[in-house]
């Protein structure tokens, strides 16, 4: 069936946007990146669903070697299901993700959500950025901006909507998102049928 899945940093928000993408209520654990198997959800049918993928990066109380463990194990799971993965939504903190990414690239590491970004576009899927807690953002314009800047995108953010998602999960305000993945499934779709022409 397709598949959608969901990659990002832990505490970014992943588990609360699933929430509300499928509706289905389900133990956080508590503690962030203390999911670690991929959970799949049923949605717009019995042929679809959403994995929600282990967080990844920094996590109190984990060590660094567990941390690399977790981020190896959600690039193979992506690279051994590229068939039927018809989106990657990269879910970041819109909060602090420059910041982070930032700090990383001075440190001379490469940033684990641009490492992200492109590692989904090698595997030939289009990434889907969700810009999470938008709720907590002022200058809303100019940190899209800097996000396509950092990912490699021509700015302005406006000409990425299919790609750059501002949401607000905890509020349930992820229209953007869901647009864009409606795009995605609808190409989807078309290339399907395509297939039988
Ligand atoms: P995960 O580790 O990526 O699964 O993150 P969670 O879904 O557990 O969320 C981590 C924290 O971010 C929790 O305290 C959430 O309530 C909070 N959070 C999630 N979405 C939003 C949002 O849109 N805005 C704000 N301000 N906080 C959010």
């Amino acid at each position: 069936g397709d598949e959608v899945v969901l990659v990002g940093r832990s505490n970014v928000g992943k588990s609360t946007l699933m929430r509300e993408l499928t509706g289905h209520r389900f133990d956080t654990g508590g503690k962030p990146g203390v999911t670690r198997q991929p959970n799949h959800y049923d949605w717009a049918g019995p042929d679809f669903m959403f994995t929600d993928l282990p967080g990844f990066g920094f996590m109190s109380g984990v060590e660094e070697g567990k941390r690399e463990q977790i981020k190896t194990d959600v690039v193979r799971y992506v690279e051994e299901n590229a068939e039927q993965i018809i989106a990657g939504v990269l879910v970041v903190d819109g909060k602090s993700v420059i910041d982070i990414i930032d700090r990383h690239q001075a440190n001379g590491d490469i940033p684990h959500d641009v490492e992200m970004f492109h590692f989904l576009q090698d595997v030939g899927i289009d990434p889907v950025v969700a810009v999470n807690k938008m709720d907590k953002v002022d200058d809303r314009d100019e940190r899209l901006n800097d996000l396509c800047d950092r990912l490699g995108l021509y700015p302005p953010w406006q000409q990425w909507q299919e790609t750059i998602c501002p949401i607000t999960a905890k509020n349930g305000s992820i229209g953007t998102l869901e647009e864009a993945l409606g795009d995605r499934f609808r190409e989807a779709k078309r290339e399907e049928l395509l297939q039988f022409v």
